[in-house]
C-alpha cells in the first residue's frame, strides 16, 4: 500500500522514528520486564524520563532558569479553567485578545469563572486580519493578558508581542510550540496540549515565570494548582505516564532533527510552497490576510460548490488523509506538523495542481 500522509490538526502525525521506538519498547521498557504502559510513576524510571523531558525542552526553546516547566492533565482546555482559578478572584481581572476560534473559548471559559476583558482584535472583512495592537483597548490594570500564537481553526498567527505591554503575556501555543524558536522570557507563562507537535493527547505542558506563583489565589482545586506541580514535579497524583514518555521520544527526535531553527525553517519553505499553489489557482481560496498567515495550520475553501467530497474522496485515494476542515469551517484544512515529511507535502501539492486541472476539464 502507498505510504499514508496524515494532515490532520490533533491528533496529529507523530513521526515515524519515534512510532517504531515506542512499539519497540512497549513490551518491556529498557530491561525492566514492564511495558512503558506498566512503569509506575513513582519509580525511577519514570522520573528519568520526565527529568530528561524537561531538560529537553529546556535546551531546545531556551527556558531561563527562573521558568518552571510543568506537565498537567487535560489538555489546553483545563488551562482555560487552570487560570482564571490560580490567577483572578476579587478585585482582579485579565484581558483576554480574541483572534480566532480557540481563543474565543479561552476567554468564554475564564468569563464563567472571573472578571475578564474580552477584546475582539479578529477583523472578518473581505479577508481575516488582527487589528493593529494600537487599537487593542488593553488595561494596564489587567492581571494577564492571554492571547492565541496560532489560531488552528482560522490559520492565522499571532503577528508578535508589543513591546510596551502592562500586563503578563500569558500565551496558548497548543498548535505552535516546536514550530519556531520562541522568547521564552516576554511571556509570564506559555501553555500548550501535546496532541499536534509533542506527541499524543492527555497531557498539557506549561512553562510558567515561578514569581507568578506569588500571586495564586486560595483555594484552587488541586488538579489545576500550579504552585503544587511546581512543589511536587508534576506528580500531584497518578501523572499521564505514557504521554510524558511519548513527549520525550518526539523532542528527542525534535533535537536529532536540527532543533527549532531548522524545523522553523522547513515549515516556512513547505508553507510557502502551498500558498503559492492556493494563490495562483481559481479554484481554492484562503482568506487569512498573508502578514497573518499561519505557516502550520492552512484552511482554504473550494469554490466549485459540491466539489469538496469529490476533493476529499479522490485525496483519500491518494492516501492524503485528515485534510477536512473544522466542523465550524468546513472547506479543507492542512496541518503541517513537525513529523510530515516531505514527501507528504510534494503529493499534496501534485494532487491539489491534478486535481483542478480535473476540474477544469468538466
Ligand atoms: N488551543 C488551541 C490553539 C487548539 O488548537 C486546541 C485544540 N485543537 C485547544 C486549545 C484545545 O486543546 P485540548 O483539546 O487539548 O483541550
Amino acid at each position: 500500500m502507498q505510504e499514508v500522509f496524515y494532515f490532520g490538526a490533533g491528533p496529529a502525525a507523530l513521526p515515524r522514528p519515534v512510532l517504531e521506538k515506542i512499539r519497540h519498547e512497549l513490551l518491556d521498557y529498557r530491561d525492566t520486564g514492564l511495558s512503558i504502559l506498566e512503569l509506575p510513576h513513582r519509580s525511577d524510571a519514570f522520573f528519568e524520563i520526565r527529568d530528561q523531558a524537561t531538560q529537553l525542552l529546556r535546551e531546545l526553546l531556551q527556558i531561563p532558569e527562573e521558568f518552571a516547566v510543568l506537565f498537567m492533565h487535560g489538555g489546553a482546555t483545563s488551562q482555560f479553567s487552570a487560570l482564571p482559578l490560580n490567577f483572578l478572584g476579587p478585585g482582579r481581572s485579565a484581558d483576554y485578545l480574541c483572534t480566532g476560534f480557540w481563543s474565543s473559548r479561552a476567554c468564554a471559559e475564564a468569563a464563567r469563572l472571573a472578571e475578564v476583558r474580552k477584546i475582539q482584535a479578529l477583523c472578518e472583512g473581505e479577508s481575516l486580519s488582527i487589528a493593529p495592537a494600537q487599537e487593542w483597548d488593553l488595561d494596564p490594570q489587567a492581571t494577564y493578558l492571554h492571547c492565541c500564537d496560532n489560531e488552528t481553526i482560522q490559520g492565522i498567527a499571532f503577528p508578535g508581542v508589543p513591546e510596551d505591554l502592562k500586563s503578563a503575556l500569558v500565551c496558548d501555543m497548543t498548535s505552535s510550540l516546536l514550530m519556531h524558536p520562541v522568547e521564552v522570557d516576554k511571556y509570564a507563562l506559555i501553555y500548550a496540549s501535546t496532541q499536534k507537535n509533542l506527541g499524543i493527547a492527555g497531557l498539557c505542558v506549561v512553562i510558567l515565570r515561578k514569581d507568578l506563583l506569588e500571586r495564586v489565589n486560595e483555594p484552587v482545586p488541586r488538579l489545576y494548582d500550579y504552585r503544587r506541580y511546581v512543589r511536587q514535579d508534576s506528580v500531584v497524583n497518578t501523572p499521564p505516564v505514557f504521554a510524558i514518555y511519548v513527549l520525550r521520544e518526539v523532542l528527542d527526535w525534535v533535537r536529532k532533527e536540527g532543533g527549532l531553527p531548522v524545523l522553523h525553517q522547513r515549515s516556512l519553505t513547505r508553507s510557502a510552497q502551498l500558498y503559492r499553489v492556493l494563490d495562483e489557482s481559481a479554484l481554492y481560496e484562503n482568506r487569512v490576510a498573508p502578514e497573518f498567515r499561519s505557516s502550520i495550520n492552512i484552511p482554504f475553501a473550494i469554490r466549485d460548490t459540491g466539489a469538496l467530497e469529490d476533493f476529499l474522496e479522490q485525496a483519500g485515494q491518494h492516501q492524503l488523509r485528515g485534510l477536512r476542515g473544522h466542523r465550524s469551517a468546513g472547506g479543507v484544512r492542512v496541518s503541517l506538523y513537525n513529523a510530515m515529511p516531505d514527501a507528504g507535502i510534494a503529493r499534496l501539492l501534485e494532487f491539489l495542481s491534478d486535481f483542478e486541472a480535473r476540474q477544469r476539464r468538466t
